[in-house]
């Protein structure tokens, strides 16, 4: 199992984000840990090994990337996954028939579909609820509750869930809290600290950082939960290869240097555009108009680079998307270019037409991940391609 290497918890975010987790490789010194492609260990004699025997279960280039996040995050053990969706899946594989679910209703679009189409088979009951409002939380909450799961910010409107109180109510009922911290990166939001069970990651986005791999992330601080994780993980067998790890360890390395220059992106273009279009229409939590700032400002040490706006119709939407040209259309985001996308149509195509509705997930709304180029650039793209609305 992949425990953290204790010395590393002592450095400072940056320290810990280029080294924790990795030790020069043992022949030659390789600073980089290699990446170890391979299928099997030879073992020295029947029943001695060097602690690994088959790669499903174990990879030293796997192990260094979920030593470096779990670190990262706070934890203490961390399991890495084919996709975040793969490591979703594996979370809720905690769970047996008759367990019951409270879920935020506005989680991403992969996780509604997984829950909706897939674990509803099962004989798991899941009641979705708007997170922002912790009594909703509460009142969802039953005897057979075994987990809560939610995003906070959610993808893509931006509600934040009060974590310290989902952490409580967690723990009253008995059930674990499980948070999606893909879109605020362990830079801006620890969950572990606040409360949390497990912490969910797609590494696709702000963890890799630079849109070259698909990959997931769960990290806890308890060891009975890292037992149990260590078990599906090889069980389920939704490890991703060593090269996709090799990818997000190198992503990892620079995340304090990125996330805030998304971050500073985010507020000047967020800023830009409630000038031009209107404080109400524009959705970050950085904004002061944003209705959860202040929770924002209290668990979060920064608002990323993560923007969505209300163009008030599918046509308005159509303009400004077919105009970018510094940010591309295309589905993801926390990559170092700027993404911009149709959540509507695209990453939450698959939620049900009066879910979308019932959340405020409308056909006007787009979706900006703002990256790390000149901001000067960003606002300008912006600039004409709302010429005319
Ligand atoms: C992308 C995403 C996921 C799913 O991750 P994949 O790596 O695409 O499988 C889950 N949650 C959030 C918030 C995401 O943005």
């Amino acid at each position: 199992m992949t425990k953290v290497f204790e010395s590393d918890r002592s450095a400072g975010f940056g320290t810990q984000a280029i080294h924790a987790g990795q030790r020069p490789e043992p022949l030659a010194g390789a600073i980089m840990t290699p990446v170890y492609l391979t299928s099997t260990y030879v073992q020295d004699a029947l029943g001695e090994n060097k602690g690994y025997e088959y790669a499903r279960g174990k990879n030293p280039t796997r192990e260094a990337l979920e030593r470096n996040v779990a670190i990262l995050e706070g934890g203490t053990h961390g399991f890495a996954f084919a996709s975040g969706v793969g490591a979703t899946d594996t979370i809720m594989k905690l769970l047996k028939s008759g367990d019951h679910v409270v879920c935020g209703e506005n989680v991403y679009g992969g996780t509604f579909r997984l829950i909706d189409r897939v674990l509803k088979n099962f004989g798991i009951t899941f009641t979705f609820v708007d997170t922002r409002n912790s009594q909703g939380i509460s009142d969802a909450v039953s005897t057979a509750t075994r987990l809560i799961w939610v995003e906070t910010p959610t993808n893509p409107l931006m509600r934040l869930t009060d974590l310290e109180a989902a952490g409580q109510i967690a723990r009253k009922a008995g059930a674990l809290l499980v948070v999606d911290n893909t879109f605020a990166s362990p830079f801006f939001q620890r969950p572990l600290a606040l409360g949390a069970d497990l912490v969910m990651h797609s590494t696709t986005k702000y963890l890799n950082g630079h849109s070259d791999m698909i990959g997931g992330m769960v990290v806890t601080n308890r060891d009975d939960l890292a037992v149990q994780m260590q078990f599906l993980q090889n069980t389920g067998g939704a490890v991703p290869g060593p090269m996709d790890c090799f990818l997000a360890l190198r992503g990892t390395k620079t995340l304090h240097l990125r996330m805030p220059r998304h971050d500073e992106n985010g507020r000047a273009v967020a800023a830009w555009l409630a000038k031009r279009w209107g404080h109400e229409r524009v959705i970050y939590p950085g904004l002061e108009s944003h209705p959860q700032h202040a929770l924002a400002k209290k668990q979060m040490s920064g608002f990323g680079g993560m923007i969505s706006v209300e163009t008030g119709s599918k046509a308005n939407a159509k303009h400004v998307l077919d105009r970018m040209k510094v940010f591309s259309l295309a589905e993801s985001l926390g990559g170092v270019e700027s993404l911009i996308s149709h959540p509507a149509s695209m990453t939450h195509g698959s939620v049900p037409a009066d879910v979308k509705a019932k959340m405020g997930l409308t056909d006007g709304l787009i979706r900006l991940s703002c990256g790390v180029e000149d901001v000067a650039d960003l606002i300008a793209d912006l600039d004409q391609a709302f010429a005319g609305l």
